[in-house]
C-alpha cells in the first residue's frame, strides 16, 4: 500500500483516475499537434525554395562579370591597334599606305647601314684589306637596314636600323 509524504495513505482508483484524466488532457491535446505539423511545413518549403534561389544568383551574376571586361578590352584593342605605329623589320609587313590609303605588303629593300660599314672597318682592320674580305659585309643583307615602301605609289614607309 502507497504512502503519499504526508503519511496518508494513496487511493489508487483515485490515481488512477488522476492518470486518466492526464490521458483524456493528452488525447484532448493531439488536435493541436496536426496543426503544429501543418505550420512548420510553409517555413520549410521556404527555407528549402529560399537557399537553393540565393545560391545560384551568385552564381549566376558571377560569370557575367568576369565576360564584360574582356569584350571591353577586345574593342579597345581593335581601336588602338590601326593608330598605333607599325613596327617595321626585315620582313615585308601588311599596312595601310598613309598616301594610297590601300592595305598593301610593303616592299623591302636592303641599304648598307652603319652595321655594315662597321663590319667592313673591322675585318679591315684585322685582316689588313687581305683578298679584300672587308667588303663581305656589303653582299649580306643580314647586317644591311631594310627600309619599307609601298609598292603601288612608291612612298616611303618606314626604315629598319639595324643599330
Ligand atoms: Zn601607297
Amino acid at each position: 500500500m502507497n504512502i503519499d509524504p504526508l503519511g496518508n495513505p494513496i487511493n489508487l482508483s483515485y490515481s488512477l483516475r488522476i492518470s486518466k484524466m492526464t490521458d483524456e488532457k493528452s488525447a484532448a491535446y493531439p488536435p493541436p499537434p496536426p496543426l503544429q505539423q501543418q505550420a512548420p511545413p510553409p517555413p520549410y518549403s521556404e527555407g528549402y525554395a529560399g537557399l537553393p534561389t540565393e545560391q545560384p544568383q551568385p552564381a549566376g551574376y558571377v560569370p557575367p562579370q568576369p565576360v564584360q571586361p574582356p569584350t571591353q578590352t577586345v574593342v579597345v584593342t581593335t581601336v588602338s591597334n590601326p593608330p598605333t605605329r607599325v613596327i617595321y623589320r626585315d620582313v615585308p609587313v601588311m599596312v595601310q599606305c598613309p598616301n594610297c590609303k590601300n592595305n598593301v605588303t610593303s616592299r623591302v629593300v636592303f641599304e648598307n647601314g652603319l652595321l655594315v660599314w662597321i663590319c667592313v672597318l673591322a675585318i679591315a682592320f684585322l685582316f689588313q684589306l687581305w683578298l679584300g674580305c672587308c667588303l663581305i659585309p656589303l653582299f649580306i643583307d643580314a647586317l644591311k637596314d631594310v627600309r619599307h615602301t609601298c609598292p603601288v605609289c612608291g612612298i616611303h614607309l618606314g626604315l629598319y636600323q639595324r643599330i
